[in-house]
């Protein structure tokens, strides 16, 4: 349903609201905004673009697309250690549907209200269904958590909520999309009930702002899981040029809970190349375990250590019986 108003109206009855600015200096209708961080603080600044058909399924619920399009761009902002205060929306859109652009604007204001996150600009214009944020957060000089800093003898640590895991929206997507032959053997109703379990992570995911903040001055790199475990830990060992030794049992313990109980032989592969875990993974040094397991655990997480950094390249991974193999780039790669 298309509604007769244009796109200033959209912006006006969308998008902007009538309620004071707490952290921008200026917010949406003039030319640019204005963000004043406070003094000695550096901005802290990244977009995520969301492709209907590529990023998220066309006909998802508009509420969770608000709300997940602003998740993954809170995401990177934990995974550097840094403050939300503001974001911009570009949104492209084939057509002006009033009870969509209600319901995403709700999904994404509630979230943002939660992070103290206001929006303050952007852009709209006509075309296939596409979500641009950037977000702005700010951090002390030095603080910030980069990919760069790991160091042989580190722990390698990832988050997860209690009765949560890695791979949780991965295995989401598969029973949405039915593209898994491992998972169409299961039961219709066993797959309904683990969808059920399951699809709040793909399409809600919490991004971990506050374990990032608890995390400045212990994790010595950080990035949050995107694109799947192995890839997005590759990451960190290109940029600090080291490699990690992950160990399997422990890696199974932050696996999704759903697929353990389900089918362990799939928990690893999923947790490892799963993908949208918008979890934190990062390293710290061994003195700091304690505290790093304190942090996770004052903002009501749990963090895993799932394995170590070593000198050199390569990522492996050891199984119980003491057996190391490479992970593979291809090894995983389940999904193709
Ligand atoms: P300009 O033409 O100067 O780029 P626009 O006419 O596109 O400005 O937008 C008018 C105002 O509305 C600007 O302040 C802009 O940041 C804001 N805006 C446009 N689209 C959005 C949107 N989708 N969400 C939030 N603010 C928006
Ligand atoms: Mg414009």
């Amino acid at each position: 349903m298309s509604a007769a108003y244009g796109e200033f109206d959209l912006i006006r009855r969308h998008f902007r609201r009538e309620r004071p600015l707490r952290q921008a200096t200026l917010g949406i209708g003039d030319d640019c905004a204005l963000l004043t961080p406070a003094a000695g603080q550096q901005l802290a600044i990244s977009t995520d673009l969301l492709v209907a058909g590529r990023h998220f399924l066309a006909d998802v619920d508009p509420f969770t697309l608000g709300h997940k399009s602003l998740a993954v761009n809170l995401s990177d902002l934990a995974a550097c250690g840094a403050r939300p205060l503001a974001c911009t929306l570009a949104l492209a859109l084939p057509e002006i549907d009033d009870d969509w652009l209600q319901a995403f604007a709700a999904g994404l204001f509630a979230l943002a209200d939660a992070h103290g996150c206001e929006l303050i600009g952007g852009d709209t214009t006509r075309g296939p269904l596409t979500i641009g944020i950037t977000v702005f957060g700010d951090v002390p000089p030095a603080q910030a958590l980069l990919r760069s800093g790991a160091r042989p003898g580190d722990g390698i640590y990832v988050s997860h909520g209690a009765d949560q895991g890695l791979g949780d929206a991965r295995l989401a997507l598969q029973l949405l999309l039915q593209e898994d032959p491992a998972l169409a053997r299961w039961p219709a109703a066993v797959r309904a009930q683990l969808l059920q379990a399951t699809r709040a992570r793909l399409e809600q995911p919490q991004p971990r702002v506050a374990l990032g903040l608890a995390l400045r001055g212990l994790a010595s790199a950080c990035c949050d899981l995107s694109d799947g475990l192995s890839g997005d830990l590759r990451h960190i060992l290109d940029a600090s040029g080291c490699a990690a030794l992950l160990q399997a049992p422990a890696l199974l313990q932050a696996a999704s809970p759903a697929l353990r109980q389900q089918d362990a032989t799939l928990a690893l592969p999923y947790a490892l190349a799963g993908g949208d875990d918008y979890e934190l993974l990062w390293t710290a040094a061994p003195e700091h375990h304690q505290q790093v397991l304190s942090a996770a655990q004052s903002c009501g997480l749990q963090a895993t250590c799932i394995g170590r950094i070593e000198a050199g390249n390569g990522l492996r991974l050891q199984q119980a019986d003491g057996h190391i193999a490479p992970i593979a780039s291809t090894a995983f790669d389940h999904f193709r």
